[in-house]
């Protein structure tokens, strides 16, 4: 079945990038009509609605808040705050319990130095050489060998806000490091990448600091679901709902969209923001003409990653310090966790940071505890029964944070699953991985933002964005430049 109605433009995906694109092109006037496979509007924003609380499971921060971030300036105009949440204590627990405050700056500390001085390296080191080769060196100020750096930029996770854990000004170190303790603390920062410190490119790290937006991070008043909705729905676009999108054709005078029931759309032009994690599992045939070549390649090259959400509700705040600590830190008590690990090992073997939303500093506080779960143990985990990860992972948190009475129970719980999600498959693009002869490399992202078929079929969402990757503010961007550029071109295609 096809409409008759022939669309300025077809937007596919109603995620941020869709959602802003929308919301400009309507704006200028545009005919706009936005399919979107799941029964929601939001893609990678959600927000778990539980016990009272608005928890985001997917994106939760707006970084750089008072740096920049153009979703500041969307969230205002449609009336909703944003809350910086205050400083609290970020806690971490080694194996005999939590470590004494001058150990975690001096750890701390060290990482940062680390951190800095592999920020682009130069001269260049080898495609193939890793952020872990360098971070683990015998000679890395990860260990305490050199001196400290106080550059935010580097502190990646950090903020010390409550639920987006790691920390704030490190002190001097005092050259006297644990190995294990440094190590474990380091692939805290698989966190945020998204991906094993092993396959970060190094020649590549720290390239995203000098323009990603970044030092203060808030968190959108409803949580960041209801955002997006507020975006779209200020749009004139047409939206619908449950239309997965099977195959987009240029014509002669345009494109024509399928969608997997059998119906078919036209329009002069055609945004794509499906997800890059998707984009990898189209056959040649889903856009015709094949896209070129070089596209394929980045497509196929570029890296998703991995970033899970385990989220564990109770009927009160039972872990120690509730009122003042933000963040709970625990690191590796066990080898690293294998295929073959139980439950209890993949928890006791991996780096995890836990926020705490019990915390007074949080505009709503809620007796939940929010743990992010990097590449490995989210892979290894989503493998299990949830209800068993859940009570395993209640036992571990027991065992490690000692409260003095009997905690109660998880009342409810939520484990994301972005990585076999049909429409995300993953959580973001990572930063550049490494690879043999420098395939690999920022520009990527550029090529993946690239129109083609004469400008008819753009491509928006944070994997188009060199400078914001992975990010809100890469999506929104990517919006906005993809509505100028048809604009100007319905513009053109009108003459
Ligand atoms: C756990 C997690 C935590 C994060 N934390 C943060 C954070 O704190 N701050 C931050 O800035 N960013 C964060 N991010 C990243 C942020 O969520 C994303 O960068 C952003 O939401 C991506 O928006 P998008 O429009 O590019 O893609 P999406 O939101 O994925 O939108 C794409 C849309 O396309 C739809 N779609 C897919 N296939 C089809 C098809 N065949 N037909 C029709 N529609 C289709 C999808 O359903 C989806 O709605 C986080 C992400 C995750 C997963």
């Amino acid at each position: 079945m096809s409409t008759s109605t022939r669309y300025d433009t077809i937007i596919v995906g109603a995620g941020w990038s869709g959602a802003v694109a929308a919301k400009e092109l309507t704006a200028k006037g545009r005919s706009v009509l936005v399919l979107e496979a799941r029964d929601r509007v939001g893609g990678r924003a959600k927000t778990y609605l539980g016990g009272g609380a608005k928890i985001d499971v997917g994106c939760s921060w707006i970084h750089g808040y008072k740096e920049g971030n153009p979703t500041k300036k969307l969230a205002k105009s449609l009336g909703v705050e944003a809350h910086l949440p205050k400083p609290a204590e970020g806690v971490v627990y080694g194996p005999d319990g939590p470590l004494p405050k001058d150990k975690v700056a001096a750890l701390r500390s060290s990482l940062s130095a680390a951190q800095a001085s592999f920020k682009l390296p130069h001269p260049a080191p080898a495609p193939s050489a890793s952020l872990a080769s360098a971070l683990f060196s015998s000679q890395s100020a990860l260990f305490g060998s050199s001196s400290p750096s106080s550059d935010p930029a580097t502190t990646d996770i950090s903020s010390a806000s409550p639920a987006n854990p790691s920390e704030a000004t490190p002190t001097p170190s005092t050259g006297n490091i644990d190995k294990t303790l440094a190590e474990g603390l380091a692939r805290t920062l698989e966190i945020p990448l998204g991906l094993k410190l092993e396959k970060a490119s190094l020649k590549w790290a720290g390239w995203e600091t000098t323009t990603s937006f970044a030092g203060s991070d808030a968190a959108p008043e409803g949580g960041y679901e209801a955002l997006v909705n507020k975006v779209l729905d200020s749009s004139k676009a047409q939206v619908e709902l449950s239309k997965v999108v099977d195959s987009i054709k240029k014509t002669e005078s345009g494109v024509t969209v399928h969608t997997s029931d059998g119906s078919s759309y036209d329009g002069q032009t055609v945004i794509a923001t499906i997800p890059l994690g998707v984009l990898k599992t189209f056959s040649k045939e889903f856009f015709s003409p094949a896209l070129p070549e070089r596209l394929q390649e980045a497509i196929a090259g570029t890296h998703v990653g991995v970033l899970e959400k385990l989220l564990l509700q109770y009927p009160t705040a039972w872990w120690p310090n509730a009122s003042t600590t933000g963040s709970y830190t625990f690191l590796p008590t066990s080898p690293t966790p294998t295929d073959n690990s139980s439950i209890e090992e993949i928890f006791e073997g991996s780096s995890l940071v836990v926020a705490n939303f019990a915390a007074p500093s949080l505009p709503s506080p809620t007796p939940t505890l929010l743990t992010y779960l990097s590449e490995t143990p989210a892979k290894l985990l989503l493998k299990q029964d949830p209800a068993e990860v859940v009570e395993a992972y209640h036992a571990f948190l027991v065992k490690r944070l000692k409260p003095l009475t009997n905690p109660p129970q998880p009342e409810r719980y939520n484990l994301t699953n972005w990585l076999t999600d049909e429409y995300s498959y993953g959580a973001t693009t990572t930063p550049s991985i490494v690879s043999d002869h420098g395939e690999r490399s920022p520009m990527d992202f550029k090529e993946l933002g690239r129109p083609v078929w004469g400008g008819r079929l753009g491509f928006a969402g944070e994997h188009t964005e060199m400078e914001h990757r992975g990010s809100v503010a890469g999506a929104v961007v990517s919006g906005f430049r993809e509505a100028e550029r048809v604009d100007r071109l319905l513009d053109l295609l009108a003459e």
